[in-house]
């Protein structure tokens, strides 16, 4: 038995969501199947104390508020991810939970479509929508051997502080993951070393207002590309209230800050000497907002209040001046390791000829050199907002439009035999 449906959307995260309701205004039979429960990334993948990087009037859908949330609160995961379950309701989102999607090929040579295989059963489909994440496997460097002195883990499986044995934690990446875990721990009384990457550090909030409105009207969420080549993390949070990632603040309350990690020998880690750098440049992007924000208000003759206070940058600490560029961890008592150092996405399910040599997806905003295939909710897919919530509805957009506007061309049969005689 082959179930048939016109679109298939794998996964049910914010960007099955979405795409669920722009193939509903579309009138595209449709159906989700999420291997899990909705927005499950949400409820379990990530630790106890996370909120919202944005603000609960931004980091939203535009056909629903947060319930219960003040507009500038940051949300907590569990609050998001019952965000994203009302929003399915809401829209009667035909999402079938409990189903994974095994494999996806394409139909029958010279018929057009794909067949999924599902934990239960084949479903054939016109066109199908991946939206199983792009923060889906972490990734980190084999650089420290496993050995019972030091318990590794990446990001994704930190918790809270209390699942760490006791001992001092060296947390790697300096983008919003490892920042938050690095505060959480220096604050739960742990010793924390922290290794600081290229970032970018926006001011939380500048002259009244948060840096997701400043990020929307300079039109940076809609930057079409990175600005540089070089990988560049971005370091934020929605924590105790929100407040501007400051290295050197966290220097002051007993972090030690450290270069980028780089080599492992004879139970020693080197880092490299780029600690100073590295705060510098994430200085110099978070003037440059303030420079364009001050721009944006003169321009504009909007009323904001001054903020003198947000452009004092405090002295260099120890560690930046005279940075460590080796550390013994059995020496520096470091009894765990967090590496906060980025995802990679599985697609080995999808047997089709979609990628590059890299294995990242060939696509245009989102639609797949494959005909018929469709990616949603990857970084930079169309826009610096495309996989972050409010991104993701625009993309999902964009693509149930282009499904409609594919259907339209198909429904053309010339004009010797009109689509109605078809
Ligand atoms: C730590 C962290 C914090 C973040 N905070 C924010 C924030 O504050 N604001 C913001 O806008 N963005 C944030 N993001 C970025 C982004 O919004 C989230 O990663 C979000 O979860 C992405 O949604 P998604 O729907 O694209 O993917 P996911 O949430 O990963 O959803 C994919 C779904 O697909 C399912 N699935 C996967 N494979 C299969 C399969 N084969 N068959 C069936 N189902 C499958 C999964 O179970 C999952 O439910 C954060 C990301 C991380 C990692």
């Amino acid at each position: 038995m082959v179930e048939r449906i016109e679109a298939l959307v794998i996964g049910a995260g914010q960007a099955g969501v979405a795409m669920s309701e722009h193939l509903s205004r579309n009138a595209v039979a449709h159906l989700v199947l999420e291997r899990k429960r909705i927005a499950e990334r949400w409820r379990t993948s990530r630790w106890d104390s996370l909120v919202a990087n944005g603000p609960a009037w931004h980091d939203r859908f535009p056909g629903m508020d947060f319930a219960g949330a003040a507009p500038d609160a940051f949300v907590p995961k569990e609050k998001v991810a019952d965000y994203f379950e009302a929003y399915a309701k809401m829209i009667a989102a035909p999402v079938r939970c409990g189903v994974e999607v095994r494999q996806v090929r394409r139909n029958v040579p010279g018929r057009p479509g794909f067949l999924a295989e599902t934990s239960e059963g084949m479903i054939e489909a016109r066109y199908v929508v991946v939206a199983t994440g792009a923060f889906q496997c972490p990734v980190f460097p084999p650089l420290v051997p496993e050995t019972d002195a030091v318990k590794q883990i990446h990001s994704d499986a930190y918790r809270n502080p209390g699942q760490l044995p006791a001992g001092a934690v060296l947390v790697v990446g300096s983008g919003s993951s490892g920042v938050q875990i690095a505060d959480e721990l220096m604050r739960a009384g742990r010793r924390v070393y922290l290794s600081v990457g290229a970032h970018d550090r926006p001011p939380r909030r500048y002259r009244g207002r948060d840096f997701v409105w400043w990020l929307g009207v300079l039109n940076k969420w809609d930057a079409e590309a990175p600005p540089t080549t070089e990988h560049v993390t971005i370091a934020v949070s929605g924590a105790h209230g929100g407040h501007t990632i400051d290295f050197r603040r966290l220097a002051e309350r007993g972090v030690t800050l450290l270069g980028r990690t780089e080599a492992f020998h004879d139970g020693e880690l080197k880092f490299s000497s780029d600690l100073a750098e590295n705060i510098a440049k994430g200085d110099k992007n978070y003037l440059a907002v303030l420079d364009e924000a001050d721009a944006y208000i003169a321009r504009n003759g909007l009323e904001l209040p001054e903020d003198a206070q947000a452009r004092e940058i405090p002295r260099d600490p120890e560690c930046v001046t005279h940075p460590i560029l080796q550390l013994n961890l059995q020496k520096a008592g470091i009894s765990s390791i967090i590496w906060a150092t980025g995802f990679a996405a599985d697609y080995s399910w999808l047997k089709l000829d979609a990628f590059n040599e890299a294995g990242a997806p060939k696509h245009q905003r989102g639609v797949a050199a494959e005909p018929g295939l469709y990616f949603l909710g990857l970084p930079w897919q169309s826009r610096r907002g495309s996989s972050f919530i409010w991104g993701v509805w625009h993309d999902a957009k964009f693509l149930a439009d282009h499904i409609a506007k594919q259907r339209g061309y198909l429904a053309y049969r010339g004009s010797a035999q009109p689509a109605d005689a078809a």
